[in-house]
C-alpha cells in the first residue's frame, strides 16, 4: 500500500467519505485520491514523493502558485504577533482599501471566512434591502452549500427549487427559481411570473462549477437590463472569477456592472477568506449600520488578510500575469484540441482566462444540460491516464482547470505530450 493509500484508510474511518470536501474523494473518476505534502510553484507532492503539475491549486486561489515566497513572509511576519484578537486590525482596512481600489463599482466590503458564507450572506442583504423573497439562480451554477442555494444543481428544469441535498427543507428552496444558463428568455419568464417579488439574480459571471461554460455575448448584459427593469438586483458570484479573470474580475473583464459580488478563493490567498462587497447604499444595510444581521467571530482575521493582501499587492508588480495565464490556457486549449482531432476523439475545450475545461462531446458546451451531456467516463479515463503522468487535474467533468503565472513553458510542453498521449490512450 502506498503512503496516501494508508491515509486513506484511516481518514474513512473518521471522516465521512475520508474528505473534508466531497469531490477530494475521487469519486467522479475512480481511484483514491493522493494524500498531498507539500507545493512549491505549479508543482505538487504527494505523501509517497511522487509529483504532479498541479492544475487545480487550491481550486482557484494559487494565482502565483504555491509557496510564494512573498505570501509565506507575510503569513510569518504576521503571524508572530498574534493569530486573532476578535476586534479590528490594520490589515482588515488595508485589504479592504486594496479590494475597493482594484475593482468597479464597489465602495464597501466585509469580509467573512468562505464563499459559502459571502453568498449567504449577499442573498440575506439583496432580500432585506428590496423587501422580496424570491431568487433567481441558474442550473449547473454553484454558489456554496447554503440551503437556498442548494437547488439545480442536477436539473435545468425551469421550475421551482426542489432540493439537491437531503437536509433542505422545500421552505428554504421554494424561494429559489432555476433558470438556464446563456437563456435570458428564460429568466425573463420568471421575472415576469414573478413581478415585484425577485430580490435577485444571482449568477457566476463565467460558470464555472460545471466545467467551464463562458457567457454568451449578450448574456451578462442582458441580465443587467433586466434586473434594471424589475428592480431586482444582480449579484456577480466571482469567488472563481474574482482576481483570477482580472483584477477587477468579471465586471472589468466583462465590462457588465453587477450591485453585489461574492469573493471567496483567491482572495484568501490560500487561507480561508470570502467577502461580499456592493455600494455603500446597500453595504450600509448590513449590521451595524443597518437592519441585516451578519457577523464572524474569526472574519477580517490578521493571518488570513495578510495572505490574501500579500497575493493581490502581487499583482502590482506582475501587471502582465493576466495575459501570461491566458495565453498559457490558449496554448493548452489549443493543443488538445488539436491532439484530440488528430486522434479522432470528439472533444469540445471551453477556455476563458486562465480558466479551461475539456467535455468528451462533438456538440458544443453553453449551459448544464449540454455539460451533463458529454462523456463523463471518458473524462475518468483521461483523468487517471495523465494522473499516471504526472499531471494532475480537477478530479471530475464538471470543474475547471485552473492555469497559474507560475506554470512555465516547460510545464506546458509536458502537459500537451501527457494529453496526448493520455488521449491516445482512449482510443
Ligand atoms: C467554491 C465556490 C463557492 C463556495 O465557496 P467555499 O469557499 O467553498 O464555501 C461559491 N461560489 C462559487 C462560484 C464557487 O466556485
Amino acid at each position: 500500500m502506498t503512503r496516501s493509500e494508508q491515509l486513506f484508510a484511516r481518514a474513512r474511518q473518521v471522516m465521512p467519505g475520508g474528505v473534508n470536501s466531497p469531490v477530494r474523494a475521487f469519486r467522479a473518476v475512480g481511484g483514491k485520491p493522493r494524500f498531498i505534502a507539500k507545493g512549491l510553484g505549479s508543482h505538487i507532492l504527494d505523501e509517497d514523493g511522487l509529483e504532479y503539475i498541479d492544475y487545480v491549486g487550491s481550486w482557484g486561489p494559487m494565482l502565483f502558485g504555491h509557496s510564494h515566497p512573498d505570501i509565506l513572509v507575510a503569513v510569518r511576519e504576521r503571524m508572530m504577533s498574534g493569530l486573532s484578537f476578535g476586534a479590528p486590525t490594520a490589515l482588515e482596512v488595508e485589504m479592504a482599501e486594496k479590494i475597493i481600489s482594484l475593482t468597479p463599482n464597489i465602495e464597501m466590503v466585509r469580509m467573512v471566512n468562505s464563499g459559502t458564507e459571502a453568498v449567504m450572506s449577499a442573498i440575506r442583504l439583496a432580500r432585506g434591502a428590496t423587501g422580496r423573497e424570491k431568487l433567481i439562480k441558474f442550473a449547473g451554477c454553484y454558489h456554496g452549500h447554503s440551503d437556498a442555494m442548494l437547488v439545480g444543481a442536477g436539473s435545468g428544469a425551469l421550475t421551482q427549487g426542489e432540493p439537491d441535498s437531503a437536509g433542505v427543507t422545500r421552505g428554504a428552496a421554494r424561494d429559489t427559481l432555476l433558470a438556464r444558463y446563456n437563456d435570458l428568455a428564460s429568466v425573463e419568464r420568471l421575472l415576469e411570473a414573478n413581478r415585484d417579488e425577485v430580490a435577485a439574480v444571482i449568477v457566476e459571471p463565467v460558470a464555472a462549477n460545471m466545467g467551464v461554460v463562458p457567457p454568451q455575448e449578450d448574456f451578462l448584459p442582458g441580465l443587467r437590463r433586466l434586473c434594471d427593469r424589475h428592480g431586482s438586483l444582480l449579484i456577480f458570484d466571482e469567488v472563481i472569477t474574482g482576481f483570477r479573470l482580472a483584477a477587477g474580475g468579471a465586471q472589468a473583464y466583462f465590462g457588465v456592472r453587477a450591485d453585489l459580488v461574492t469573493y471567496g478563493k483567491i482572495i484568501g490567498g490560500g487561507m480561508p477568506v470570502g467577502a461580499y462587497a456592493g455600494s455603500r447604499r446597500l453595504m450600509e444595510q448590513v449590521a451595524p449600520t443597518g437592519p441585516v444581521y451578519q457577523a464572524g467571530t474569526l472574519s477580517g482575521n490578521p493571518v488570513a488578510m495578510a495572505a490574501g493582501l500579500a497575493q493581490l499587492q502581487l499583482l502590482d508588480s506582475h501587471p502582465t500575469c493576466y495575459t501570461v495565464m491566458e495565453t498559457a490556457a490558449q496554448y493548452l486549449a489549443a493543443h488538445l484540441r488539436e491532439s484530440a482531432q488528430r486522434h479522432g476523439i470528439p472533444l469540445q475545450v471551453n477556455q476563458v482566462g486562465s480558466l479551461l475545461c475539456p467535455y468528451f462531446t462533438d456538440k458544443p458546451v453553453d449551459c448544464f444540460e449540454a455539460a451533463k451531456a458529454s462523456d463523463t467516463k471518458k473524462y475518468a479515463k483521461y483523468f487517471n491516464e495523465m494522473l499516471l503522468r504526472g499531471v494532475y487535474l480537477a478530479p471530475s467533468q464538471f470543474e475547471a482547470m485552473f492555469v497559474s503565472a507560475a506554470h512555465t513553458q516547460r510545464d506546458l510542453a509536458f502537459t500537451v505530450k501527457a494529453a496526448d498521449e493520455a488521449l491516445q490512450a482512449l482510443k
